[in-house]
């Protein structure tokens, strides 16, 4: 595996042109490139190592201090333990993509069957489909950093969500044989809403980043969380009623989310056992994050952009250029993004 200014070389393919968005820190060595088919073109991941590099700080239970219990929903997509809430942008189900994806989708069923102008629409409607995809991963990102930054430990439902995306089971009427109404049409709807929220990938993108920054993510029974009194700790289904919550047996009453992530919290706390300080200052400073590169920024972007211009047109590469190879930095202060594996 070579890589030369915006070319790489691949086996079996040889030199292949690419745009080379990062260049390869001294010292690092190439362990495997990964080649992606996406609907808008290719993609390369490529992955580096350094043995000298000291290994990501790992956390103790003993040294947690704060925790956050992490209630994942819909209307919101994380109410979290100290009343604070994420929005849900619903970037597959809101209502301008479900009619831009509905047009789309009719454009290629009028066309004819195995025509080229049919397959262009297809083409056409995975571009938008992809494009949806990048946008919620970057918010996710976004989202994940936050949530990291705001205790020592995350606490998460360990939630079986393809259980949930679930069909309905059929139901038959046994003296005629028809089938009956069994509720699926209404579930479709929120099934694509969970699809579109995707908790998993989520979840996933906190525990990379709490691995980042010495944080540690703990996974709790999803059992009654929703049910539980904060409280008094009195369990009943009637507790809740829609969004609202109202104990049957101290009269405490709260946000029916809000009061999941509280239980959440607390069921991470008798698990694991942990020893935390009740109260903590809100106006905590970003904590110290292990960089391993710099990612490009918009003031980057714009500082490429201007070289660019200087240089008469020509294309710059920046595996080319000395100025871009960034120095390690260990516990860099700075507020980064993480790294993406696409380039
Ligand atoms: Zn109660």
């Amino acid at each position: 595996m070579k890589i030369k200014g915006n070319k790489i070389y691949l086996p079996k393919l040889g030199w292949v042109k690419f745009y080379n968005s990062r260049p390869i820190p001294n010292g690092f060595k190439i362990k495997s490139v990964t080649v992606r088919k996406k609907a808008d073109g290719s993609y390369v991941s490529v992955r580096i190592e350094d043995e000298s590099v000291t290994k990501f700080p790992e956390t103790k239970l003993e040294e947690i201090k704060t925790v956050t219990g992490l209630d994942m929903g819909l209307g919101k997509l994380i109410y979290c333990s100290d009343k604070s809430a994420i929005n849900n942008p619903k970037f597959a189900t809101n209502k301008t993509t479900k009619r831009l994806q509905k047009i789309r989708q009719r454009r290629i069923s009028r066309k004819k069957r195995h025509s080229n102008n049919r397959r262009k629409a297809q083409q056409r409607l995975s571009i938008f489909q992809h494009k949806i995809a990048i946008k919620r991963d970057a918010y996710q990102w976004e989202v994940a950093k936050r949530i990291v930054y705001k205790s020592d430990a995350i606490a998460i439902e360990d939630l079986n969500i393809a259980g949930m995306i679930k069909r309905c089971k059929p139901k038959r009427d046994e003296h005629i044989g028809r089938f009956l109404k069994n509720g699926q049409s209404a579930k479709r709807a929120l099934n694509r809403l969970i699809a579109d929220a995707s908790w998993y990938s989520l979840t996933q993108k906190i525990e990379y980043m709490a691995a980042k920054s010495g944080k540690i993510v703990l996974r709790v029974h999803p059992r009654h969380t929703s049910q539980e009194c904060s409280v008094c700790h009195h369990i009943d289904p009637d507790n809740r009623e829609g969004e609202k919550f109202f104990c049957t047996n101290c009269g405490h009453v709260d946000d029916a989310n809000f009061q999941a992530g509280i239980n959440i919290k607390n069921k991470a706390i008798n698990h694991y056992g942990l020893n935390i300080i009740k109260k903590v200052r809100r106006d905590l400073p970003e904590p110290k994050q292990l960089t391993l590169f710099q990612t490009p920024t918009s003031e980057l972007t714009e500082l490429k952009r201007r070289k660019q211009s200087a240089s008469n047109g020509k294309r710059v590469v920046p595996g080319n250029l000395s100025e871009y190879a960034f120095q390690l930095s260990l516990f860099n202060q700075e507020n980064n993004h993480p790294d993406r594996d696409s380039l």
